[in-house]
């Protein structure tokens, strides 16, 4: 049996918004989940909803097997981290930590105890006499986040726990987040619009849009299986590149360069002869010049720009425009008309009409 379940769950808020449709998932213990998709698609939503913060409209949520809907957040067993920190001014990094314990009175030498190995797993131990205005804001987001793992709960929600901090600081926390995962091996759910940290923290991410998961899967899954359009667009960064077009004779264009679908579906391409089809590709799966079973285009070099470990390459080839991402040391001249190879088996067909992958 699963750990957590949630049974066809929906949320129409009082005004009759409908945020949250039929989500459906199974989640084991020890995992980390990732709610990823973009602003208001309803992550939060669904979380606060876990959390017992917000009514579940319909469906079951279950824990343990035990349905959950009625339970108050505290008999769920579930702490969550805030976007914003809320640490108290006035207290130390120490006394934050302790709050939900002295709160339920536990004995000073367990909290002692206890705040100091959390302090331990979060690399505060020299900050424990500090008042949260002498840390910076990384420093302050252990404190919030050592208040939530101190209590003994059997389940961590975070609301974009990231997202008041600096680019480095996030990448910093990222990975210490991922840390304190692997030593505690607390069951996590976890809230962002980012992509990269999605596919870094998860074993499996949920993708949203507009109150819909649209595809549940590992990392690898997501980048390499998407089921549709918006998934295969919403990972990997720069994007994937789409060209849309009508099939005719089997073929659709980019720019001047007709694509063979049949290369790539064989006989099924009948069944696309007249209709839309999504030809998509990743900027990172091209080479550059030309290779066997690939797709060859001819296009012009619009701008470069080079980033220390790649070159993005952004190309036009008639009304079409595309990314590549090369090597730094193959970086092409803008202006001159470059030919690339996109290999077939790189390649991702998507029904024009469905947006749905055509396996
Ligand atoms: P996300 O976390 O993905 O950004 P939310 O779950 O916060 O999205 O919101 C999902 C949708 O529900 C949004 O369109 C938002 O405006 C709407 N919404 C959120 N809270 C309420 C509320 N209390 N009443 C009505 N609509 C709400």
């Amino acid at each position: 049996m699963s750990y957590l379940t949630l049974k066809d769950i929906n949320k129409i808020y009082p005004n009759g918004y409908h945020a949250v449709h039929n989500f459906n998932l199974e989640i084991d213990k020890g995992e980390f989940i990732v709610f990823v998709g973009p602003s208001g698609c309803g992550k939060s939503t669904t979380l606060r909803m876990i959390a017992g913060l917000e009514d579940i409209s319909d469906g079951e949520f279950l824990i343990n097997g035990v349905r959950a809907n009625e339970m108050g957040p505290r008999e769920r067993e579930i702490a969550m981290v805030f976007q914003s920190y809320a640490l108290y001014p006035q207290m130390t990094v120490f006394d934050n930590i302790a709050f939900g314990l002295t709160l339920q009175g536990v004995d000073e030498d367990v909290i002692e105890q206890k705040v100091k190995k959390t302090a331990a797993i979060l690399g505060l131990t020299d900050y424990l006499d500090r008042l949260p205005r002498a840390l910076s804001g990384g420093q302050r987001q252990r404190v919030a986040i050592g208040r939530a793992i101190i209590r003994k709960v059997g389940v961590f929600l975070m609301d974009e726990p990231l997202s008041n901090l600096d680019a480095k600081q996030r990448v910093t926390m990222r990975s210490e987040i991922a840390q304190i995962h692997h030593e505690t091996g607390a069951t996590t759910i976890y809230v962002t619009h980012d992509q990269t940290e999605a596919m870094t923290l998860a074993d499996r991410i949920v993708v949203m849009k507009d109150g819909y998961v649209q595809q549940v899967g590992t990392p690898y899954e997501l980048y390499y299986k998407p089921v549709n359009v918006f998934v295969a667009g919403f990972i990997g960064e720069p994007p994937m590149n789409f060209i849309r077009g009508t099939v005719k004779g089997g073929k659709i264009l980019f720019g001047n360069n007709a694509l063979d679908i049949t290369k790539k579906l064989g006989d099924k391409a009948k069944k696309y002869e007249g209709k839309e089809i999504v030809f998509g590709f990743r900027p990172e799966h091209i080479e550059l010049g030309e290779v066997k079973d690939a797709y060859l285009v001819k296009a012009e070099v619009e701008l470069t720009e080079m980033l220390g470990d790649n070159t993005n390459i952004y190309i036009t080839a008639g009304e079409d425009k595309a990314i590549l991402k090369v090597d730094p040391h193959d970086t092409p001249e803008v202006d001159t008309a470059i030919t690339f190879s996109i290999p077939v088996k790189e390649v991702y067909l998507f029904d024009g009409e469905t947006e749905m992958v055509i396996e």
